[in-house]
């Protein structure tokens, strides 16, 4: 089966484009010019990835992407008219997952397809781990945020991946020395607490995000979302 691509573009010169461009990538295409058709198309179910325009009627990009993200996790690739950082945040903050330019190359573009649905194909095999920016790949012990390397040791990694894997389930800290450190660990079970300082350290407080939560009296909880 072909991979599935919606382009929510009213632009109709930029959404033709797209569609060759796409179609001879291979890519099975449909097109949507306003936002609400294309946020009802984008439910469908059987969509591999968006190219979302920011600027739509009816419903503006960010909006079809706030509401897509409620109920799905295609990847979308958000398009705005400016190179305006704003823009960028509130895309990603809306749950997109990459952001252009619209006087972006063409080959770019399908560049940045390729990397999305590859990392989409190794999600469903579950050898990556994704909460919203932060993307942790089990086999290569790599975590990135918004694609920037973040470097850690071995445990710090372990401990990671174990709060990711349960993320929103309040994990104790016998649980975590018990995963990460193996059952015949002896030292301090204030271990766990130094290397969640230490994940906070080099990827909460570096980024200015809040995964890693504390439960009073009981352990820690990874949310992927403030909601
Ligand atoms: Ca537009």
């Amino acid at each position: 089966m072909k991979t599935k691509i919606l382009v929510i573009e009213d632009e109709v010169k930029i959404a033709r484009f797209l569609e060759l461009e796409l179609k001879h990538e291979g890519y099975e295409v449909e097109l949507a010019h306003d936002g609400r058709s294309g946020y009802e198309k984008a439910l469908a179910g059987d969509v591999d990835l968006i190219i979302l325009d920011l600027m739509l009627p009816g419903l503006s990009g960010i909006e079809v992407c706030r509401r897509v993200r409620k109920e799905s996790d295609v990847p979308i690739i958000m398009l705005t008219a400016k190179d305006d950082v704003s823009d960028k945040v509130m895309g990603l903050d809306s749950g997109a997952d990459d952001y252009m330019t619209k006087s972006f190359a063409i080959e770019e573009l399908l560049a940045r397809i390729r990397v999305i649905l590859k990392r989409r194909g190794r999600k469903d095999k579950n050898v990556i781990l994704e909460a919203g920016p932060l993307v942790l790949y089990k086999e290569e012990y790599r975590v990135t945020f918004d694609n920037k390397e973040i470097s850690l040791s071995k445990k710090e990694f372990e401990l990671l991946k174990y709060l990711m894997e349960n993320k929103g389930i309040v994990l104790t800290r016998e649980k975590m020395l018990d995963q990460v450190w193996g059952y015949d660990y002896r030292g301090d079970t204030n271990v766990t607490d130094v290397y969640i300082k230490y994940l906070r350290t080099k990827i909460d407080q570096k980024y200015n995000v809040h995964f890693i939560h504390t439960v009073r009296g009981v352990g820690y909880l990874f949310k992927a979302n403030e909601e």
